[in-house]
C-alpha cells in the first residue's frame, strides 16, 4: 500500500502545482483525487478537484444550470464520471478499464478506487466532540432549511447535513445540498459513477479513502450508513425481502489516514512554527479562495468561478449561455450522456434530464431507501434537471 500511496500524493500534488504555478493562489487549498491503481502499483490520476465553496440557494434557479457544490469531493467525483465518458467514448480504453458481465461494463478487478482529500470532509466527518479544529461554518441538519431557529446539537450523527455555511449567512445564501461526509456515505452504496452511467456500467465503489488527518480518532462511522442510521443491510438494499439489484452494496472503503504534504511554504511544514500556531486560522482562510480547478486526465484543466458555479473569467453578456457552463455541470455531463446513448443504442434520447434519471428504476429506488433511513433530506432540486 505505502508504494502507491505516496506516489499517489505525489502525483495529485504535482499536478495542482502545475495548475497553480502560473498565478498567485494559496497553496494550502483542499484538494481532492480519484485515481485508479492497477495491480496495486501503477496509479492513473483520473481526476482532481480543489475548493470548499458552494453557491446559495438563490443561484439555483430553472435557468441556471451552474454547479450547485464547488468543494474539492465533489469536483472530483465529477471529474471522474467526465473520465468515464471519455473512457466509454473509446474501444480500447473500455477494453483496457472493464469487462462487460451481461448487459453492463464492470471496472476490471486489477484496478482499485482510490480517492484523496486533503482534509475530513465537510459535515460529520468534521464534527466530533474532540475536534477543535474545525466546526466555524458547520454543516448544518437540512431542517434549518425549514425552521430557522431549531437548536440542534452538533454531534447528532444520526442527522444529514446540507454544505457548511457560516451561521450567520442568511438561509438564501446556504446551499441545500449533502455535505461531503454524507455525500460519500451515499456514494459508498451507489457508487461514484452516477444514475445515467449506471445505465451502463455497474457501480463503482470507493476501495480506499485517504484522509489526511492528524488526530487520534477514527473516522470510519461517519461513511457508514449502518451506523449512522441503525439500519439494516436489508433495510438499504432490499425492497419485499428482495434485493433490488445484486450490483449494488453497501461499500465499507478502506480508510487510510495520512499525513498533510509538506510544502515549504505550508503552515504544517516542521520549519515553520510560528505558523504552526495558526493552523486554525488557516482553515478558514482556505475557505476565502473563490475559485475551484478541475483537472481531468486527456481533457485537461477547468477554472471554476464557485461563487457562482460557472467558468472562471466570463464576460457578462456569456453568463447566460449554456456552452459555458463548467464541463461538469450536470447540463454538460448529460450531453456526454446523450452522446453515450447514441453511440450504443443508435438512436437519438428524446427525454430530459430527470426523465433519464428516473428511467433507472434500480438506483431511484436504492436513493429511496436511504433516504427512509433518515428523518431528512436534502432539498428536492428536481425543478432544475427539466433541461435537455
Ligand atoms: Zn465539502
Amino acid at each position: 500500500m505505502n508504494n502507491y500511496l505516496s506516489d499517489l500524493k505525489q502525483k495529485t500534488h504535482e499536478k495542482y502545482q502545475e495548475l497553480i504555478q502560473k498565478e498567485k493562489v494559496n497553496q494550502n487549498a483542499i484538494l481532492a483525487s480519484i485515481s485508479l491503481v492497477q495491480n496495486e502499483q501503477n496509479v492513473i490520476l483520473c481526476s482532481l478537484g480543489t475548493g470548499s465553496k458552494a453557491v446559495g440557494l438563490n443561484h439555483m434557479n430553472e435557468q441556471n444550470h451552474c454547479l450547485h457544490s464547488c468543494h474539492a469531493e465533489v469536483i472530483a467525483k465529477r471529474g471522474f464520471q467526465l473520465w468515464l465518458y471519455e473512457v466509454l467514448s473509446k474501444p480500447n480504453d473500455i477494453d483496457k478499464y472493464f469487462e462487460k458481465k451481461e448487459t453492463k461494463y464492470s471496472l476490471k478487478k486489477e484496478y482499485k478506487v482510490c480517492f484523496y482529500v486533503t482534509q475530513p470532509p465537510c459535515g460529520q466527518a468534521q464534527l466530533f466532540p474532540e475536534s477543535k479544529i474545525y466546526g466555524m461554518s458547520a454543516a448544518r441538519p437540512f431542517s434549518e432549511f425549514f425552521q430557522e431557529a431549531e437548536n440542534i446539537p452538533n454531534c447528532d450523527t444520526q442527522r444529514l447535513r446540507s454544505t457548511p455555511a457560516n451561521s450567520k449567512t442568511p438561509i438564501q445564501q446556504k446551499n441545500p445540498s449533502f455535505c461531503c461526509t454524507d455525500k460519500i456515505m451515499i456514494w459508498n452504496i451507489v457508487g461514484i459513477q452516477g444514475a445515467l452511467l449506471n445505465q451502463y456500467i455497474n457501480p463503482i465503489y470507493i476501495d480506499n479513502l485517504i484522509i489526511e488527518f492528524r488526530e487520534h480518532f477514527s473516522l470510519k462511522e461517519v461513511f457508514d450508513i449502518g451506523k449512522r442510521s441503525g439500519k439494516s443491510m436489508e433495510d438499504v438494499l432490499k425492497i419485499n425481502n428482495k434485493f433490488i439489484s445484486k450490483a449494488f452494496k453497501i461499500k465499507k472503503p478502506k480508510i487510510i489516514y495520512t499525513r498533510k504534504n509538506l510544502f515549504v511554504y505550508s503552515p504544517y511544514h516542521p520549519n515553520n512554527d510560528e505558523l504552526n500556531k495558526r493552523i486554525n486560522k488557516d482553515i478558514n482562510q482556505q475557505s476565502l479562495q473563490s475559485f475551484s480547478y478541475l483537472y481531468v486526465d486527456s481533457l485537461g484543466i477547468e477554472k471554476i468561478n464557485s461563487l457562482n458555479g460557472l467558468k472562471w473569467g466570463l464576460a457578462k453578456k456569456d453568463i447566460s449561455k449554456l456552452q459555458f457552463l463548467p464541463k461538469i455541470a450536470k447540463y454538460q455531463l448529460f450531453q456526454k450522456f446523450k452522446h453515450l446513448y447514441e453511440h450504443f443504442e443508435g438512436k437519438q434520447l428524446q427525454c430530459n434530464y430527470r426523465q433519464v434519471k428516473n428511467k433507472n428504476i434500480k438506483y431511484l429506488c436504492l436513493k429511496l431507501n436511504i433516504k427512509q433511513c433518515f428523518q431528512e433530506w436534502s432539498l428536492n432540486k428536481t425543478q432544475y434537471e427539466q433541461f435537455q
